[in-house]
Formats: structure tokens, C-alpha cells, sequence
């Protein structure tokens, strides 16, 4: 059985779903801080399987050595935790509690259930500023610029010290470029609660007329068009590439090779703002808004990840592409005006 936390959220519910449907067993545990368990009733529909599900913290050690000691956990998969850039700067506390220190007590939980196979959720933004805009996994690590980004970074640290000091850990730190898209079928998506800060759930909630229009963060960067590039991936690609990297890690024999693996998980192409805004006009059969604003502060100019090394190690690429992505995007948020909000139990 695979432990899967944070399973009721936006990637965590895709991976559930191709989880299901490889043959597995899931148990989901989320606080559901921000997420609804419609997520997991939808997979069921999709699949015809269920997930077990536990309403409870990664932060509550009682919890999780019952739950290791009713369920026999093979992997765990661990997306929970807080994950808004803005608000991280003005809730650091909040984030190092629930993303370090959460990370830390399911750890432990793990080290003395004896599960000690782990797939970490990272960032793009743990790497510095590099020279070049491709990220290969053996670029330096930075100083992110936020609260979120650094508790992404001290958990890959945390990682490294925990697989150095104990062999038998097998870990995969998955490094996600800009995660987008919906279940081909239209039932899950991306369900972010107020105005959403990312630019994919932006635009479709202009789409669908909840918002007057797109504010572009800044037309003056060095790039063709002048705004922003980054390498958006299918949320379905990203969901495969979890298994693809939980079952490479579980094959590992430690006596002869290291368990600590580093995968970016991108596409290698990026799109600028207005290549977006345009692909997704496409998609959804009219014009969006939009208005150019002043650069966000902490945004470059562009970044994409060098996937290479997940192609070579897993046999994973993205198969999806931009249109995948908006019209996907484009089926979840026009058959679901409100999210799974106005279902919420
Ligand atoms: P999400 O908010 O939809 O999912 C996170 C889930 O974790 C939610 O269901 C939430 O209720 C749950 N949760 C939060 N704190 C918890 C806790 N202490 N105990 C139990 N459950 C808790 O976010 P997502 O976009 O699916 O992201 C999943 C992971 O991927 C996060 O760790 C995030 O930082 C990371 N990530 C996301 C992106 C992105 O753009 N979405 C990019 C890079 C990394
Ligand atoms: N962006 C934008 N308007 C928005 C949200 C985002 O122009 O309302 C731009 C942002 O400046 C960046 C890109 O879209 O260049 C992707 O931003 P997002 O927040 O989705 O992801 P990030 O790469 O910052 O993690």
C-alpha cells in the first residue's frame, strides 16, 4: 500500500488517480487545509477504485504511527504542505511548521515504522541563478527567495543527511517546473481557494468570466515577446513521473548504487505569457483580457528544466503539450465553474 499525503490536493489527486489505476493500493491522509475529499469521490468515479482515506496532519506523530501500524505502507508520497509564495513571506512560521517540521515527524514516524522509502514534492526554485535558463539537476542550489522556497530547500538538505546517515533510505526528490492542466476527463483539477496567484487558474477563471481580465507581470524582459517564459507541465505527465519514480527508487539495491535521486520534472519547452494567453484563447474558443502591469517582484526573465536525466533514468518524458494543457484546463474549469467548492461537505 502506498501512503500518500496530502492526496486530496491538485497533484497529489492526479497521482492518486494513476496510482489506482496502476494497481495500488492508496491510503490519501490530508488535513484538507486546502483541498476537498470531492478530489478522491471524483477518482472513484474515474476508476472505479477508492482510496482509503484519513482526515488528519503529517505534524501529528500518533496519528501516523497508528496509521503505519494498521496499514502495511510500502512508499510514501509526500505532497502536503503549504505552498503560496506570497503568503509564505508573511507567514513564515506557519510554513516551516507545517512543510519542515511536518516533513520531519512523518519522517521519523517512517524511520521507526521501518518505511523508509520516500518521494519528496520539490521546486524549480530550489536552484540559484544560474547562468544559463536550462536547469540540469547538478546546477547549484540557491538561496530561493521566499519562506516556501527555502523549506523546499532545507527538506532536500534534511533528505541528503537522512540517506547519508542511513543507506536503507531509498529517496526521490522530484523537482517541478510549472505543474498545470487537469484530468483529461474534466472531474479533478486545480482548485485554488481565493484569487489564484498562478497564471494558468488566472486565465481560465478570466475565461469563465470570474475575473475582468489577465494582469501581464512585465512586457520588458529579454525574450521574444517581452514577457515571462516558463516550462508549464501536464499535471498528468507530473502524476506519472511519480510512479515512474517510486517504482525506480524501490528497485534500487543500496549495497551498490545511492538511493538519493534528484529528477527535474519539466518539459524542456517554455512558453512565454502571451503564448499562453494566446494557446489558451484557443482552446477555450474566445478572447481573454488582458492588461500589461509592472514585473512581479522576485520573477526572471525564463527558466526550463533539462529533463534529460529523468528520460535516461526512468524512461519518463512528458507526452503532453501546450494544447493538452489548455483545453484539459479549459474542460475542468468550464464544467466546474466553482471548483469543488459548492460540494464542500
Ligand atoms: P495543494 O495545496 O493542492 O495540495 C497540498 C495538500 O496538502 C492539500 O490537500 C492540503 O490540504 C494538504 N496539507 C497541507 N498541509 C498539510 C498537513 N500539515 N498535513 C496533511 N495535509 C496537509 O498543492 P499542490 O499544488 O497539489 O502541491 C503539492 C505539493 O507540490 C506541495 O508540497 C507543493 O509545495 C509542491 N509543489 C507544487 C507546485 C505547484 O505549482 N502546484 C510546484 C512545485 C512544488
Ligand atoms: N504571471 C502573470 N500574471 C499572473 C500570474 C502570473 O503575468 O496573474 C506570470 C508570472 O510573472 C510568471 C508566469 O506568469 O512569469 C508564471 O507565474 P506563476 O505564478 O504561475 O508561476 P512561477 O513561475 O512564478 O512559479
Amino acid at each position: 500500500m502506498i501512503l500518500v499525503t496530502g492526496g486530496s490536493g491538485y497533484i497529489g489527486s492526479h497521482t492518486v488517480l494513476v496510482l489506482l489505476q496502476a494497481g495500488f493500493e492508496v491510503v490519501v491522509l490530508d488535513n484538507l487545509s486546502n483541498s476537498s475529499t470531492v478530489s478522491l469521490e471524483r477518482i472513484a468515479q474515474i476508476t472505479g477504485k477508492k482510496a482509503v482515506f484519513i482526515k488528519g496532519d503529517i505534524r501529528n506523530r500518533a496519528l501516523l504511527d497508528k496509521l503505519f501500524s494498521d496499514y502495511l505502507i510500502e512508499s510514501v508520497i509526500n505532497f502536503a504542505g503549504l505552498k503560496a509564495v506570497g503568503e509564505s513571506t508573511k507567514k513564515p512560521l506557519a510554513y516551516y511548521q507545517c512543510n519542515v517540521h511536518g516533513a520531519c515527524t512523518l519522517l521519523e514516524a517512517m524511520n521507526d515504522a521501518g518505511v523508509k522509502s520516500f518521494v519528496f514534492s520539490s521546486s524549480a526554485t530550489v536552484y540559484g541563478e544560474p547562468e544559463t535558463d536550462c536547469y540540469h539537476e547538478n546546477l547549484p542550489t540557491g538561496h530561493p527567495t521566499s519562506p516556501y522556497g527555502r523549506s523546499k530547500l532545507m527538506i532536500e538538505e534534511i533528505l541528503k543527511d537522512l540517506q547519508t546517515s542511513d543507506n536503507e533510505w531509498k529517496i526521490a526528490i522530484l523537482r517541478y517546473f510549472n505543474p498545470v492542466g487537469a484530468h483529461q476527463s474534466g472531474k479533478i483539477g486545480e482548485n485554488p481557494t481565493g484569487i489564484p496567484n498562478n497564471l494558468l487558474p488566472y486565465i481560465s477563471q478570466v475565461a469563465i468570466g470570474k475575473l475582468p481580465y489577465l494582469n501581464v507581470f512585465g512586457d520588458d524582459y529579454n525574450t521574444p515577446d517581452g514577457t515571462a517564459m516558463r516550462d508549464y507541465i501536464h499535471v498528468m505527465d507530473l502524476a506519472e513521473a511519480h510512479l515512474d519514480a517510486m517504482n525506480a527508487i524501490m528497485k534500487i539495491n543500496t549495497a551498490n548504487e545511492s538511493a538519493l535521486k534528484i529528477w527535474n520534472l519539466g518539459t524542456g519547452q517554455p512558453y512565454s505569457v502571451l503564448e499562453m494567453v494566446k494557446a489558451f484563447e484557443d482552446a477555450c474558443g474566445h478572447d481573454i483580457k488582458y492588461k500589461i502591469a509592472p514585473r512581479r517582484a522576485g520573477d526572471i526573465a525564463k527558466f526550463y528544466a533539462d529533463a534529460s536525466l529523468a528520460k535516461a533514468e526512468l524512461g519518463w518524458t512528458a507526452k503532453l503539450g501546450l494544447s493538452d494543457m489548455m483545453e484539459d484546463t479549459w474542460r475542468w474549469q468550464s464544467n466546474n465553474p466553482n471548483g469543488y467548492n459548492h460540494l464542500l461537505k
